[in-house]
């Protein structure tokens, strides 16, 4: 059926006889381009000696094509009606175990350890755009042992995950990603080539995986924590942005920008990695010091 999935009229069909309806709330838009979903199995990796983690399978899409090529694929759809559906359109594999739970309350480490033992790991989905940002930052923060997470997503989220720190479309994420990954983006997808179709169009992005981070900080959630600050008040002043994140007067955090060569009227998406890295370990210098 593998190759069926994205002819509407067996779609139609399919949905039909198991009284399936679409729920807006879980971001339901699923690929009927058939172009789509072999480019990104190919393009984010799955192979003879690779396990996939898939997150939201819609009717299958997607882990159909993971599936015919990867070694092994968990995929984790949170909507148990999708569960019978999937029954029937998957039932040609057996390297497919599909997990019915919520992405964000599963231990992904878990799921390595018992899916894919000796196999290397990759991501790829069709991520639910409701909470794109949540999931990519779990998959990053939880340093999980994967080499690469290939995900579409809406066309502007992708532009400002992919943009680099210090340009003006970045935002925390930028940060974030740039932290933990090599991102790019592979291609665009237009709103078209969805059932139904979404009100934006999508692209498909690949975050390799940095073995280190670029720049060494001494104390990452204080890293984060600036950085999520700084971008929260982005029409402000650094000097404001942090003085809000951390709870810190005017006084100590022009100390701490003075100490890392930043204006203090700059604004968070005017500033590059390394710069960021020089205000948390600033940070972390000037606030041991007055705890002492
Ligand atoms: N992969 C399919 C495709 O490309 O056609 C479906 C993609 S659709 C954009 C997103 C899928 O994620 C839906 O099937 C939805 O039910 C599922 N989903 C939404 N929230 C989820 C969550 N928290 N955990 C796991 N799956 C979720």
């Amino acid at each position: 059926m593998k190759d069926e999935l994205t002819n509407l009229s067996v779609i139609k069909d399919l949905l039909a006889r198991h009284g399936f309806t679409f729920s807006k709330a879980l971001g339901q838009n699923f690929i009927v381009n058939p172009g789509i979903c072999p480019k990104i199995a190919e393009l984010g990796g799955a192979a003879g000696d690779v396990g996939v983690i898939e997150i939201g399978t819609g009717i299958g899409v997607l882990t159909a094509q993971l599936a015919a090529r990867a070694q092994k694929v968990v995929a984790i759809e949170l909507d148990t009606r999708l569960m019978p559906i999937l029954k029937e359109t998957l039932a040609e594999f057996d390297n497919v175990t599909i997990l019915n739970q919520d992405v964000m309350k599963t231990d992904l480490h878990q799921v390595i350890r018992e899916h894919f033992a000796g196999m290397r790991v990759v991501v790829c989905a069709n991520l639910p755009y409701y909470i794109t940002s949540p999931i990519l930052m779990n998959l990053l923060e939880s340093r999980l042992p994967i080499e690469a997470v290939t995900v579409m997503v809406q066309k502007e989220a992708a532009q400002r995950i992919c943009a680099a720190p210090g340009t003006r479309q970045a935002g925390a994420i930028s940060v974030a990603v740039h932290y933990y990954s090599q991102p790019k983006i592979l291609f665009p997808v237009s709103r078209g080539s969805f059932l139904p179709s979404p009100d934006v169009d999508s692209c498909v992005i690949r975050l390799d995986i940095l073995s280190k981070p670029p720049i060494a900080v001494p104390d990452e959630a204080l890293f984060f924590r600036i950085v999520r600050g700084a971008f929260s008040q982005r029409r402000k002043t650094i000097l404001n942005g942090v003085c809000a994140a951390l709870g810190c007067s005017k006084d100590t955090v022009r100390a701490m920008l003075e100490e890392a060569q930043i204006s203090p009227t700059a604004r968070a998406e005017q500033l590059e990695l390394p710069q960021l890295g020089a205000l948390a370990q600033a940070a972390s210098r000037q606030l041991s010091s007055h705890l002492q």
